[in-house]
């Protein structure tokens, strides 16, 4: 399939009125086989692996239109990317020479309250299982995890919150105990951010710090992106230890 985009640089804020911008974005929108108007919502199945990487790529820098995206998971909106906005990061991205997504890989020891001590993993980036010491168990929030070390899965939906609180707890609290044994342990989802991020909040209720402090201290402690959607927050500030 032809995806040819002109090499202009598409500038909404200065070099063009906003209506023209729009005619802009349809067009490139129709470049890359979407026809549609430029708010309508891109499923994840309709996105190609071009998409998918520019996506990756934006949402690693400080792309604003990546960024208003992020916002908008945030607010529990809808997590796809408009025909508008995809257009804009393909545009951006292939004016770039596709470059790779910055890495923000996590192997991020997290100490808590208790000096109980839990890595948060990302399983984008480089290799998934590659560590400095093979951990002994692993909780994983996301299917894709296979690692040659034990594990277990735990079903929690991207950007969403666990449906079965009881069997979270049993997990974290499992988790935790691995971990004061001496075991080395380790807790990740896909990103490293949304799920990961939450566990981990749960995890800082769970060793002593109050629930409603938990997503900032997991923001400072862990990463200033962790716990994406209003969901995931309330989840991690309203869990009892
Ligand atoms: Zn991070």
């Amino acid at each position: 399939m032809l995806r040819h985009v002109p090499a202009r640089r598409l500038s909404l804020e200065t070099t063009v009125s906003t209506d023209a911008a729009m005619q802009l974005l349809a067009r490139h929108a129709i470049l890359f086989g979407v026809a549609d108007s430029g708010s309508r919502i891109i499923p994840n199945d309709e996105l190609t692996d071009g998409d998918r990487s520019a996506l990756a790529w934006a949402a690693s820098t400080e792309n604003p239109v990546a960024l208003a995206i992020a916002l908008r998971v945030r607010s529990g909106d809808h997590p796809n990317a408009t025909v508008a906005e995809l257009a804009a990061i393909r545009h951006d991205w292939d004016a770039g020479g596709r470059p790779p997504p910055k890495p923000h890989v996590h192997r991020t020891v997290v100490r808590f309250a208790d000096g109980t001590t839990v890595m948060g993993v990302r399983f984008l980036g480089d290799d998934p299982y590659v560590r400095e010491d093979t951990p002994d168990f692993g909780l994983y929030l996301d299917q894709r995890w296979a690692p040659p070390w034990p594990h277990e899965h735990l079903d929690w939906p991207d950007f969403g919150v666990p449906e079965d609180l009881d069997a979270l707890r049993r997990a974290l609290t499992d988790l935790l105990d691995r971990a004061r044994k001496g075991e080395r342990v380790e807790v990740g989802c896909l990103g490293g951010h949304g799920r990961t991020g939450t566990a981990l909040a749960c995890l800082a209720v769970l060793t002593g710090t109050p629930a409603n402090a938990a997503v900032a201290w997991v923001r400072t402690n862990y990463c200033d992106k962790a716990i994406e959607t209003d969901a995931q927050e309330q989840l991690a500030a309203t869990f009892s230890s």
